[in-house]
């Protein structure tokens, strides 16, 4: 009886790990899929209209507070542009 309720436990927890790691590994392909696709993607860039001629920018950082419009020349500031 004790013998056989030990059993089912050790069954249980058996298979509570079982499901864990295949949590994780899902997780990890996850992480993984996202690593590789933000590796491999050849180039980010990011698109917006220009706040004065809504004409179409696109840069490929973001790492300026301010720049000026290929096309009339205004000058915004990143915080007047809405990235599409
Ligand atoms: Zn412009």
């Amino acid at each position: 009886m004790n013998k056989k309720k030990k059993n089912n436990e050790q069954g249980n927890t058996q298979k509570t790990k079982k499901q864990k790691k295949w949590q994780d590994y899902f997780q990890w392909q996850e992480i993984r899929l996202q690593v590789s696709s933000m590796i491999y993607q050849k180039r980010t860039t990011f698109k917006f209209d220009c706040p004065d001629c809504s004409l179409e920018l696109e840069v490929t950082h973001l790492m300026w507070s301010a720049l000026e419009c290929l096309h009339c020349k205004a000058e915004f500031e990143k915080e007047d542009v809405i990235l599409k």
